[in-house]
């Protein structure tokens, strides 16, 4: 038998009719688990390094994001994203948690066009790193959000002055210590699901 999940039907266990070198047919017997929804939570993140890309790709998806954007900031120096490779690694950080969702690799956008075109309703917990050291929490506001981290070379003057002027954007610290962004993208989610996701 083998556990089979696509992200829309739960889990279930298959066993193996045929198997072929190319290819093979599965029957499906029983549904093992029933398809569990993360909260509604975007993670935006400027790519950096490959590694270390892979690893925010697969650490927001065990903490529970249900999609992902990369997102081209002024600072964003990372070569070429590599959607398929990334979407690949959410599969298998989903198998590796349990989970029976898989959260959508999006291709990159640039940050003046994600902007342009941000439906409101969807709150950004925009991660300030000029922050770092002040005080202020994240709003205690149910709904869709979205955690926004920048680059290794933070955010520009532009872009930090276009966040802070959307009232849909909520700019926060993640404390007093400047950290790496995949550090930033793990403490920033674990922070919302601590008080608005399904941890609360
Ligand atoms: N080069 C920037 C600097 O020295 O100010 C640091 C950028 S940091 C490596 C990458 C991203 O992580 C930031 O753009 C921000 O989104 C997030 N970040 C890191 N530390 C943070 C903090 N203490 N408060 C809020 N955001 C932080």
């Amino acid at each position: 038998m083998v556990a089979l999940f696509n992200g829309r039907d739960g889990e279930w266990q298959a066993e193996i009719v045929e198997a072929g070198k190319r290819g093979g047919t599965l029957r499906c017997v029983n549904q093992s688990a029933l398809l569990q929804m993360p909260p509604d939570l975007w993670l935006i993140f400027a790519p950096i390094k490959k590694a270390r890309t892979d690893f925010i790709v697969e650490k927001a998806t065990e903490m529970g994001a249900a999609r992902i954007l990369p997102v081209m900031t002024e600072y964003t120096n990372a070569g070429r994203v590599q959607v398929d490779r990334l979407q690949a690694h959410a599969v298998e950080a989903a198998e590796q948690c349990g989970g029976t969702y898989v959260p959508r690799v999006e291709a990159p956008v640039k940050f003046r066009v994600l902007m342009d075109q941000w439906a409101p309703e969807r709150r950004i917990m925009f991660c300030d790193e000029a922050l770092a050291g002040a005080s202020g929490r994240l709003p205690e506001v149910r709904g869709p959000w979205a955690i926004l981290i920048g680059p290794e070379g933070g955010f520009s003057d532009a872009e930090r002055t276009r966040l802070h002027k959307a009232d849909y954007a909520d700019a926060v610290t993640l404390g007093p210590r400047i950290l790496r962004a995949d550090t930033a993208a793990v403490a920033a989610m674990t922070l919302w699901q601590q008080s608005l996701g399904d941890w609360a």
